[in-house]
């Protein structure tokens, strides 16, 4: 008899963590497990402000994939997926093809840019780990450049982080440990050096507890960050960005802008025709698009209800990995014929979010934490994310051990 035929597209959080648990689940004989991915390794995405700020090397943030699974029982193949074309059973990567009999979908993030102006050509974003490695190595051209021209441009030194997301103020937490080394590096004084923060919201990190907000601000604040709150970014040009506050506009030179406010779901999810929100899926509670009975959607590209706010869960690691559990579940349950698949209901442990390698805050279990504890906190967040991915010997590889 043939067999079962499971195709997992994108190799991030959520599909690794469905081919660890399939691996648990089935044999060699019960299926044909492909996994398909854009490179011939995963990367921690959780990282990504790291790499791009340069405070870790990009080799740091990725393993192969073949590290991550058992290849007696999974096939790789590295391959852009182009298309999916749902009526057919049929996924289009750049180079080749597949049919699948259940397939599940976890392309991960690209950047939301609301259709602003100029965003798309001239500002960086944190997307990938060639996306992160091109911000750090720009970085340091124009801080190598800046001494060598006749006239110097101070724009060459003022970065812009758009957002004060989570992903803005990781990113220049990073950049608050990383600038004094790029200034002993290049000669340059650090009062020249600007970095400024524009967050169109009332508040940095919207929503989140007010206390650490204020902790997390004038911690960064502190070592130099400029923060421009309720401030919108309204264009982006070649020469820097364009702002308003109370009708009010402004333009701030910057040879540097990265755009870290907003992401949406995959491309290839509008391109295939599910029904969707920016690339985003609203799955069944089974993790099932609508409408298909072989076709899960999990991570990033999904969109689920939290029913105790009616607003979404966010898009993150934490809820792509277990996604990738119950996923695994219900496939199986699915090949043995079963008709009642597992519900995902999210297990949120809490949110830690960093402000450099020595500082954090968070609300774990319920528990708010800032400074060092909550800095360890999330390097044991970090390792604990690889020993599911991989067990001891990705921790031991790959963990953080800086404590202190
Ligand atoms: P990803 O992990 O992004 O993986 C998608 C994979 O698909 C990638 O390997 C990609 O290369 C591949 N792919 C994409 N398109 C294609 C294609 N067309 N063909 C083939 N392959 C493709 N969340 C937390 O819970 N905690 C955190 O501390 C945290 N920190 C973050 C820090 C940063 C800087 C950022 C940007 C995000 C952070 N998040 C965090 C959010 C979290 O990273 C995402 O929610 C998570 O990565 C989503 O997992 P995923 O499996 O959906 O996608
Ligand atoms: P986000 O959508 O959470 O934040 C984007 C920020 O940009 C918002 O504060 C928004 O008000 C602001 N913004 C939007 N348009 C703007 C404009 N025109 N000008 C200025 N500011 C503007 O995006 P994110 O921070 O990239 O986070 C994405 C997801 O990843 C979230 O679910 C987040 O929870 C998760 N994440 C988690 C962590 C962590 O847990 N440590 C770290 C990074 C990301």
């Amino acid at each position: 008899m043939k067999k079962p035929k499971i195709v997992i597209l994108g190799a991030g959080y959520g599909g690794i963590m469905t081919i660890v648990n399939l691996q648990k689940k089935l044999g060699a004989s019960d299926a044909e497990i492909v996994l398909v991915n854009k490179n011939d390794y995963h990367y921690e995405t959780t990282w990504l402000h790291e790499v791009s700020a340069g405070t870790i090397h990009q080799d740091r943030s990725r393993v192969p994939v073949k590290n991550l699974i058992n290849t007696n029982k999974v096939r790789f193949i590295k391959d852009t997926v182009v298309d999916i074309k749902l009526d057919e059973k049929r996924v289009l990567l750049e180079n080749s093809e597949l049919t699948y009999d259940y397939l599940v979908v976890a392309l991960g993030y690209e950047a939301e840019t609301f259709g602003i102006k100029g965003l798309k050509e001239h500002a960086f974003t944190i997307t990938s780990i060639n996306a992160a490695r091109q911000i750090r190595e720009h970085i340091d051209y124009v801080f190598a450049t800046y001494n060598n021209e006749v006239e110097k441009r101070d724009e060459l030194l003022t970065i812009i982080v758009g957002g004060a997301g989570f992903t803005g103020i990781e990113f220049v937490g990073e950049l608050a440990n990383r600038v004094p080394q790029l200034c002993k590096e290049f000669d340059i004084p650090r009062e020249k050096v600007r970095v400024i923060c524009v967050e169109a919201a009332p508040t940095a990190l919207p929503g989140f507890d007010p206390e650490l907000v204020e902790y997390a601000v004038t911690q960064l604040e502190r070592k130099g960050i400029e923060f421009k709150i309720g401030t919108a970014i309204k264009e982006c040009t070649e020469e820097g960005i364009v702002v308003s506050k109370d009708d009010q506009v402004e333009e701030i030179k910057s040879a540097t802008v990265v755009w870290a406010a907003g992401v949406r779901g995959s491309h290839v999810i509008e391109k295939a025709g599910f029904e969707n929100m920016r690339g985003r899926v609203k799955v069944s509670n089974s993790l099932l698009a609508p409408g298909h009975e072989d076709v899960f959607v999990i991570g990033d590209c999904s969109l689920m209800i939290n029913p105790e706010t009616e607003r979404p869960y966010p898009p993150t690691a934490q809820i792509a990995m277990q996604q990738g559990g119950t996923c695994a579940e219900n496939i199986s349950r699915l090949m043995k014929g079963q008709k009642e698949l597992s519900e995902f209901k999210p297990d949120i442990k809490g949110t830690v979010c960093s402000l450099g390698h020595d500082d954090a805050i968070g609300v774990v279990y319920g528990r708010k934490l800032f400074g060092s504890s909550a800095s360890f906190m999330k390097k044991v967040v970090d390792n604990r994310s690889l020993f599911l991915q991989g067990g001891a010997g990705l921790v031991l590889k790959k963990g953080k051990f800086n404590f202190f």
